[in-house]
Formats: C-alpha cells, structure tokens, sequence
C-alpha cells in the first residue's frame, strides 16, 4: 500500500519535474500559468495533463496543432514514480526517504536541464546543497560526511575544471558541475561523492569516445558533464554502501 501511494505520489510529481524542467531555463515561472501546449498556446485540459496516461491517450500530440509531444514528459513521469516506489521499498517511512527523494528528483531536474540547454541553475544547486546538509544533521550520511562532501566534490572538480582550463585554455566543466557535486556530496557524504565522480568520468569517457568513434561528435561536442553526474550519483546513491563494503572487505 505505502509503495503504491509512493508510485502514484512519483507520477504526479514527475509531472511537476516536467514543469520545472522545460521553464526554469526559459526564466518562466513554475506555478503560473497553467500548462499549454508549446506551439498553439493553447491550455490543456485537465484530461490532457495526466501523467504518462494523456501521452498515451493523445498518441503523443496535441489535439489542435498536432504537434508532437515529446517522449520526455512520459520518460520522466515513469522514472520518477519508479524511483518514488524504489526508494520507498528500499528505505521504508523515514526521513532518510524524504532526503533521498528530494536529492532524486534535483537529480531528474538537473539531468533533463543539462542535456537540453547544457546549464545547471543555481537555483536547484544551491538550495540542494543546504538542503542535503540540514538532513544530514539526523539521518545518513551525518554532518561531518556532508560538510566535507560538499567542500570536497566542489573542491575537486574546481580543481580538476581550472586545471583543464590552464592546459586546454578553454572551459571544459562549468561552476555548475562544481555546485552540482557540492549538492551531491552534501546529500550523500563524501565517500559516494568520490565514487559518483568516478562513476561519471568512467560513463562519460565511453559514451565520449562511442560517439567519436561513430562520427558523431568530437571532444569539442562532448555531452554535458552534469548528465554524467546525475547518472553516477543515483549509481552511487543505490549500489555504492555494498560495492564500498565489498572493496574495502579486500584489504
Ligand atoms: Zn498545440
């Protein structure tokens, strides 16, 4: 039952991730006005405004303009309820629950901004990374873990980001990517931080290479980083407490 509502509570707010997602970076505002479609400006109708359901429904465009609708919105609603019903199973009721879905879905957010834009809005990071510390003042990965979590991850890739920028002389990883692992590090201490890096240049470096290789794009076209993290912070977030357990059992 509590998964269930967990699922259903993960598509409404995938929906809103949606929101977030398409007008933050166009400096709309998320509440107001109610949801239109992009082209025609017309509003929709509560009908056409239900998760994954009116995707379906409409066979993915609008009922005036026909404009298609993109795969994204479903994509987004699915993955969201499926992380909602997830963790719920995973963590149980707890406050633990609560700071990882709400790291969940900045993640969502920033990956979906990222990839379209190539941009990662303070206004996700940076309260992400309050919010992450002010949880881990009573539950995982306690305050200490977080604070140098968050000075470690933006520290690094600080680091590593002007040290690209001293050989290549250009910009390789923005100070979004910088605040974006500050957050990461800030939710979910500096041990998984480490590996979310890691994790990020190691997926990064063969889809990078996949598409050079393929004729589709070169270092200069290279995917945007935060994608990478996104990626490799829910890796770490899931599998990283047994694999850490696992590699330090080795020695
Ligand atoms: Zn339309």
């Amino acid at each position: 039952m509590f998964i269930v509502l967990a699922a259903v509570s993960g598509l409404i707010i995938g929906s809103f991730l949606n929101v977030v997602a398409h007008r933050l970076p166009r400096r709309e505002s998320i509440v107001w006005p109610p949801s239109a479609c992009p082209r025609c400006r017309r509003k929709l109708a509560w009908y056409e405004n239900l998760p994954i359901l009116s995707y379906l429904g409409l066979r993915a465009r609008c009922r005036t303009c026909r404009q298609p609708i993109s795969i994204r919105y479903p994509i987004v609603e699915a993955l969201t309820a499926a992380m909602f019903a997830g963790a719920a199973w995973y963590y149980g009721p707890s406050i633990l629950l609560v700071s990882r879905l709400l790291f969940g879905c900045a993640l969502i957010v920033l990956f979906a901004i990222d990839l379209e834009h190539h941009l990662l809005p303070n206004a996700i990071t940076l309260p992400g990374i309050l919010i992450g510390f002010v949880f881990s003042l009573v539950t995982d990965p306690g305050w200490q873990a977080s604070l140098i979590g968050i000075v470690c991850g933006g520290g690094l890739l600080y680091a590593i980001a002007e040290a690209y920028y001293r050989i290549r002389h250009e910009e390789g990883l923005g100070m979004g990517d910088v605040k974006m692992l500050a957050m990461i590090g800030a939710f979910i201490g500096w041990q998984l931080t480490l590996l979310t890096l890691v994790v990020a240049s190691l997926v990064g470096s063969v889809v990078g290479m996949g598409l050079i290789a393929t004729g589709r794009g070169s270092m200069k076209y290279a995917l945007p980083f935060g994608t990478f993290l996104a990626l490799g912070a829910a890796v770490a977030a899931v599998l990283g407490p047994g694999f850490l357990d696992w590699y330090l059992g080795q020695f």
